[in-house]
């Protein structure tokens, strides 16, 4: 009997959470599904595996399956309440392991947000879908690993703060805007790191994340350093990742160095789960309604539908944006109302929506070999 994974996917949508009130593929808990000669086998992950909800959701996931998809598939759930630990199957070579996290704490989700070349919008995407992920009731954290040119700090406004170390000599990582966050710029100069090359970027990479008090994070969003080069490769091949956004504008040349960042994470098994076109139009402040596309429009959809890569929205160019980058405060926070802030949560809707998927097919995170050193 050939089943296909959509018509399961699409059948599990049906179980909603009680309390959450969404369904259980858009909230991330089914996991390691695979469909084969007529059975479908996943898991179930649950928060508290004793609730009412733990204690139905087996019968509900078969009957859905039974009803919507074949009377004759054998479903095979299983339910569990773990937390998957970043950093716990993560090779580090030379027999080390990182130790991101201890006890119970746990990243879910590591998403590094990356584009072909600078200035592209590449931070301002990581920092105003890190805060729509915020506003949506995530756990949320922030990473600038951009050695070159550091800026969530300033995004952020938080400049000149230092993280401090806690009792445990644990790094803590500064909470702003109701996001945990860190950046590489408060332990290397960039000035330094230009003529870095894979080894030194992989150790100070590891120096930085390894020892973080993160505690419980549902996503943590990696702002990469822009371009495809040796630094970029080294990193997504150090930190284990759930997935990677890519960001482009709507210029062809933005667009061919999208194409090279897709290639850098097929290179590494790393999935794309969608690219952002930033800048793709304007509106004039009196005309709301109205949307140019001064840099042709489709590009971005056309080069996503090419490279098989969701495409998970655009976002206009809007000085708004880059005024409330600058005064620390980002857009989302700082104009709750604006059509950017909205282009910014459809956006972590659609990202959520294809993490969820990549975690239903895929193990959560990726076990990355390090072939430098
Ligand atoms: P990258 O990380 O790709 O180098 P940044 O996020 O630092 O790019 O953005 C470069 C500049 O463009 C910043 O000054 C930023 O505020 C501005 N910017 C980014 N996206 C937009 C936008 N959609 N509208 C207006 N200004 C933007």
């Amino acid at each position: 009997m050939a089943v296909a994974r959509e018509d399961v996917l699409d059948a599990l949508r049906q179980i909603k959470h009680p309390e959450e009130s969404q369904d259980i593929i858009r909230l991330d808990m089914v996991k390691d599904l695979t469909i084969e000669d007529g059975r479908a086998s996943f898991t179930v992950v649950v928060k508290d595996p004793d609730s009412a909800f733990a204690n139905q959701v087996e019968e509900a996931c078969q009957r859905v399956l039974h009803e919507e998809v074949s009377r004759g598939l054998s479903v095979d759930v299983e339910v569990d309440s773990e937390m998957i630990p970043l950093g716990d199957d993560v090779m580090m070579g030379e027999g080390e392991t990182m130790q991101q996290t201890s006890g119970e704490d746990g990243v879910q989700n590591t998403i590094a947000v990356a584009s072909g070349k600078g200035g592209v919008g590449k931070s301002t995407v990581a920092v105003n879908l890190a805060m729509s992920l915020s506003e949506q009731g995530y756990e949320v954290a922030l990473v600038d690993t951009d050695i070159y040119g550091p800026s969530i700090p300033k995004m952020m406004g938080m400049e000149g703060e230092k993280p401090r170390v806690n009792d445990e000599r644990k790094m803590v990582p500064l909470e702003k805007h109701g996001i945990k966050t860190l950046s590489m710029g408060f332990m290397v100069d960039p000035d330094q790191a230009v003529v870095w090359r894979g080894p030194m970027v992989t150790k100070a990479v590891r120096q930085f994340l390894g020892d973080v008090d993160w505690g419980d994070i549902e996503y943590m969003i990696l702002d990469l350093p822009p371009g495809t080069g040796d630094v970029q490769l080294t990193i997504v091949q150090t930190i284990p990742l759930t997935g990677a956004v890519i960001v482009s504008t709507p210029q062809d040349l933005a667009l061919a160095d999208a194409r090279k960042g897709k290639a850098m994470f097929d290179n590494v098994n790393v999935p794309v789960v969608g690219m952002v076109e930033n800048m793709a139009y304007f509106s004039p402040p009196d005309q709301p309604d109205r949307k140019y596309y001064l840099f042709g429009r489709e590009g971005a959809h056309e080069l996503a539908r090419e490279l098989d890569v969701p495409f998970l929205g655009e976002v206009p160019i809007q000085q708004e944006i880059r005024k409330s980058s600058d005064q620390g405060t980002p857009i989302v926070r700082s104009a709750p109302d604006s059509a950017s802030t909205q282009a910014f949560a459809e956006i972590a809707d659609q990202l959520t929506e294809q993490v969820a998927l990549r975690n239903a097919e895929d193990d959560p995170t990726q076990k990355i070999e390090i072939l430098y050193e």
